[in-house]
């Protein structure tokens, strides 16, 4: 149906929630009228739903169940799947790169959506490129790979050393992502060491290292003490108040002078702002980019910003938090504002009181704050569990999640290790230097 208006570009950058949700609403603002083009570029084909990541790292559900092909959703946008490398905000046009050395692609706009995200901090440890980080699904196939490798390697060693260095691990940054991977990762263990006939359950160490004083500080303490408790039986060692002063491929190094000596060590220290914002000149705050209320940029009115890449003004002098639960809003609010610029009309704020918190725990266990009902347990396990099943948009997709925890509650998780090299990768692997043995201290 024609509107009169002109036709106005739009480019979203970044397919994850805040840029597939704009997407998706912009597409049902304009049923009948097609006075918008859209397009989405997205370095990935398909949504990662990340708070499902643990249970992917873990083997609960199949990998490909935690994400969502971004084509069969977004039927009337053009979806370009590249990286973004740069934007000329002057000429209004974004560059974009299939992959490294890939074919290159100039995307003029009119209306600008930055929705890149963020990326995990490796600025604040040295030697923190030697750590694992949990933010992609390659990341949770890696971490699950490395979990099975070291536990075929330590049921053959006869160095007891070498053995307890292998079964090992520690998690820096006890904040929601690092105690939820702490809690999946114990269930996993004690799951498949079953498997193994020389490792016990009681040969893993896991140490949780946090540089503050405060434990899971997403939460309010009362429930965080129970998910301390909880974890601590577990056998988990939490050290607060411990700062990380160094990481090698091998060891971590406490700023006491401590050196622990482990075969997995993950990186939880929340994010860092994407690089690609880095040239650009617009106003920011420890590099995410500041919008006013209604999520336009300060400087340009074309330009908006949302999700973890965004500072957004909370009405309290604060920033929103960095959550899917508040990018995928932001996303709607986002949309309506871009169509009511088109079409003249004011722009609405975004104004989100947040529905709560919750942290998985593993072992069918939970915590969290639900319309400030504190729940714990295997209720807020189940909460958890249900809320993020429906953040998953399509029913399909929703299906394979429930067969796969339905599963998962009869049989044990299997030690497949899914490879992910190329076959000349793997040709050369008998070439490649021996794994070093941790050094002795
Ligand atoms: C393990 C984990 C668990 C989490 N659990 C929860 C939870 O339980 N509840 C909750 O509310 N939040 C949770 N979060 C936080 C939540 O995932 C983020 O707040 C949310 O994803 C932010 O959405 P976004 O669209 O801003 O960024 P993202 O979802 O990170 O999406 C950014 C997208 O942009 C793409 N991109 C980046 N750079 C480029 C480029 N140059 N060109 C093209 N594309 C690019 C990325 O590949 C990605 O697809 C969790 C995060 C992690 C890592």
């Amino acid at each position: 149906m024609a509107t009169g208006l002109p036709v106005t570009r739009i480019v979203v950058v970044g397919g994850g929630f805040g840029g597939v949700y704009t997407a998706l609403a912009l597409e049902a603002l304009q049923t009948s009228s097609r006075h918008l083009d859209v397009t989405l570029i997205s370095r990935d084909n398909y949504l990662l739903i990340t708070p499902l990541l643990f249970e992917a790292g873990s083997g609960i559900l199949e990998p490909r169940h935690t994400i969502c092909p971004i084509r069969p959703l977004l039927r009337r946008t053009r979806v370009i799947v590249a990286g973004a490398t740069g934007i000329d905000l002057e000429k209004q046009i974004v560059h974009a790169m299939h992959e490294p050395g890939g074919h290159c692609y100039d995307v003029g706009y009119d209306q600008l959506v930055l929705a890149v995200g963020g990326v995990t901090n490796r600025t604040i440890i040295p030697g923190s490129e030697h750590a694992m980080v949990f933010k992609t699904l390659s990341d949770a196939i890696c971490l699950r790979n490395q979990v099975i490798d070291v536990l075929e390697q330590a049921n053959v060693e006869t160095d007891s050393m070498r053995k307890k260095h292998l079964l090992t691990t520690v998690v820096i940054g006890a904040g929601l992502v690092g105690v939820e991977l702490v809690g999946e990762l114990t269930e996993f263990l004690r799951n498949i060491c079953r498997t193994y006939e020389n490792v016990r359950c009681e040969d893993f160490t896991v140490v949780l290292c946090e540089a503050g004083p405060v434990f899971l500080r997403e939460l309010p303490p009362s429930l965080a003490d129970f998910a301390r408790r909880s974890l601590a039986k577990r056998g988990v060692d939490i050290r607060t108040n411990t700062p990380v002063a160094e990481i090698t491929p091998n060891s971590v190094t406490l700023s006491n002078g401590t050196t622990i000596s482990a075969a997995i060590i993950l990186l939880c220290t929340g994010g860092a702002p994407n690089p690609l914002l880095a040239g650009l000149d617009l106003p920011k705050d420890h590099g995410r980019i500041i919008v006013d209320t209604t999520l336009n940029c300060l400087k340009r009115p074309e330009v908006w910003a949302i999700g973890d890449c965004a500072w957004i003004p909370s009405g309290d002098g604060k920033a929103y938090p960095q959550l899917a639960q508040h990018a995928l809003r932001e996303a709607r609010v986002l949309a309506r504002n871009i169509t009511r610029r088109v079409q003249g009309q004011p722009l609405e704020p975004f104004v989100y009181q947040t529905m709560g918190a919750l942290a998985a725990l593993g072992h069918y266990s939970g915590v969290g704050r639900v319309m400030n009902i504190k729940v714990r347990g295997f209720l807020a396990w189940w909460i958890w569990r249900s809320y993020y099943l429906m953040q998953m948009p399509r029913w399909s997709r929703r299906l394979r999640i429930v067969i796969d925890w339905t599963v998962s509650l009869f049989f044990h998780n299997d030690v497949v290790k899914l490879v992910v090299e190329s076959p000349a990768v793997r040709e050369s692997a008998g070439k490649l230097p021996a794994v070093r043995s941790p050094e002795k201290n």
